[in-house]
């Protein structure tokens, strides 16, 4: 419970209508977008400006309260899910793109810029950003960073990491922080960006974000390559990579995720294909030409029954539109969807494919799988309802297994939505104890309280 002197506090920095303390109010900030008990806060506050923000995370520090930055609430992993007697900070009224430079192809922007909507700015000024989550349309920057989002570009273009030359944020004190540079090189003090891309708002708050921008590619062509079988298109996709292709995009569909998605978005995909891989080449029109030939060769060799081409913008639109909804499509099924994302090497996506049939036909439980399969990293999604106790047991230990399998291809827990809540506890699974003691210390160093987001991705500090 916070005091009401504590509440006209905030208030005296936001001012009212910045403060959220109604019950229902706080309600609607007590969830994300993964499956996990929601716990209502304390007090929802709403900067508009840096210094605003600076004096919430001083406030908050003074008072040891937990603290919870929030963007748009689409994480996965819990990380958005605060303490009962904690305050959510919502980045929504620090919305602006302060800059779009053409000349030195960077962009700087507050945290609560919609994904969609910057990328949308810099295409306008005939630029490129490409990190694009599934989730753009809502997504934003700030939570991006903090994420170290991917998406469906990241084969070829990399995940927000590689376009995050800067960062503004603040300590646990309400410091300002400065690290990075608008320019192309920069290597003055430590690389405190890279440790703030993906920390989920447990090391500090966004309040800035230098980007780098690249030029857009002349020239795209998508494609649907169709198989009769799983293996042939999941084999399809280390064949692309061991040939030296680099699609911008390489995209897995199984039969279920097809029809889910085809019910949902009327996008023309074949419900009776097995498997289906959603191809981008991108680049001089030269190049796309002859990679766009050497793929559809590769899939043909691997059993492809047809490959349409998108032969117009609105087509290719059409394609990638329909793969977006994929997560939507299917949590229409069923009322609750647990959405994976661990990750293997890409030459073990075959592997992993099998792997995720057979945890699913052994513990009875309908498993959509799609992803960015030429990142290797795929997302198994089970289609469950948590209020069926015996099924939810299978579900978890389906979870435990697919992890399992992962890590014993080399591959990793979470290849782009976070640990959170959600996955804190297998953290160890997949690193060592002094691994996470190290981060700890880390922690401890530099937000002493603990106020920032804790709990997430190595438990209590
Ligand atoms: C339909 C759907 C599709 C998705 N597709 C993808 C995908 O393709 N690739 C992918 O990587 N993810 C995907 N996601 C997951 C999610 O959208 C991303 O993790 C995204 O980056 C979260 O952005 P957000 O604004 O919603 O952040 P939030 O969920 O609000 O926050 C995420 C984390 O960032 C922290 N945070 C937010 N703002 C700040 C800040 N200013 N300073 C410090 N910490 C901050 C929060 O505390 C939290 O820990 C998808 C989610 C959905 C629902």
């Amino acid at each position: 419970m916070i005091s009401k002197a504590l509440i006209q506090e905030f208030q005296k920095v936001v001012g009212s209508d910045g403060v959220f303390a109604d019950e229902a109010d706080r309600a609607a900030y007590s969830y994300d977008a993964a499956v996990l008990e929601p716990v209502v806060p304390g007090l929802v506050v709403r900067p508009t400006t840096a210094e605003m923000l600076s004096r919430v995370v001083r406030l908050c520090n003074e008072n040891r309260l937990p603290l919870t930055v929030r963007g748009a609430g689409t994480n996965l992993s819990g990380g958005t899910v605060p303490r009962p007697d904690g305050v959510v900070v919502l980045t929504n009224g620090l919305n602006r793109i302060l800059e779009i430079n053409t000349e030195d192809l960077y962009a700087v922007v507050e945290p609560g810029v919609i994904t969609a909507k910057f990328a949308a700015a810099v295409e306008a000024r005939g630029l490129f950003y490409p990190p694009d989550p599934g989730s753009q349309a809502v997504s934003t920057l700030g939570g991006n960073v903090a994420e170290n989002a991917g998406g469906l570009r990241g084969l070829k273009y990399g995940v927000t990491r590689d376009y995050v030359m800067g960062l503004e944020f603040f300590d646990a004190e309400g410091n300002l922080v400065k690290t990075g540079a608008r320019t192309v090189k920069c290597v003055t003090g430590y690389n405190l960006a890279a440790l703030l891309v993906g920390s989920e708002g447990t090391l500090g708050v966004i309040h800035k974000i230098i980007l780098k921008l690249i030029p857009a590619p002349q020239h795209r062509k998508s494609m649907v390559a169709v198989f009769d079988r799983v293996s042939g298109a999941s084999e399809t996709v280390a064949a692309i990579i061991a040939n030296r292709i680099v699609p911008a995009t390489l995209e897995f569909l199984d039969n279920f995720t097809i029809r889910a998605v085809e019910a949902y978005s009327k996008a023309g995909l074949p419900v009776e294909a097995a498997a289906l891989l959603l191809i981008e080449v991108d680049g001089h029109p030269g190049q796309v030409e002859e990679e766009a030939a050497k793929v559809e060769a590769i899939c043909r060799e691997r059993g492809a029954s047809s490959i349409q081409v998108a032969r117009t913008a609105q087509e290719r639109d059409k394609v990638w539109e329909a793969r977006r909804a994929a997560l939507s499509a299917l949590a229409k099924l069923k009322p609750t969807v647990v959405l994976e994302d661990a990750t293997v090497p890409r030459s073990r996506i075959p592997d992993m494919v099998a792997a995720v049939e057979e945890i699913a036909r052994r513990h009875h439980l309908t498993i959509g799988t799609f992803g960015h399969a030429g990142d290797g990293n795929l997302h198994p999604t089970i289609l469950t309802d948590r209020r069926d106790e015996k099924e939810w047991q299978r579900v978890e230990r389906a979870i435990d297994e697919i992890f399992d399998r992962a890590l014993a291809m080399g591959g990793t827990l979470s290849g782009e939505h976070g640990i959170g809540l959600a996955k804190a506890s297998f953290m160890e699974r997949e690193t060592t104890r002094a691994t996470l003691d190290y981060a700890r210390r880390i922690k401890r160093a530099l937000d002493p309280n603990n106020i920032l987001n804790p709990g997430k991705i190595i438990g209590d500090a």
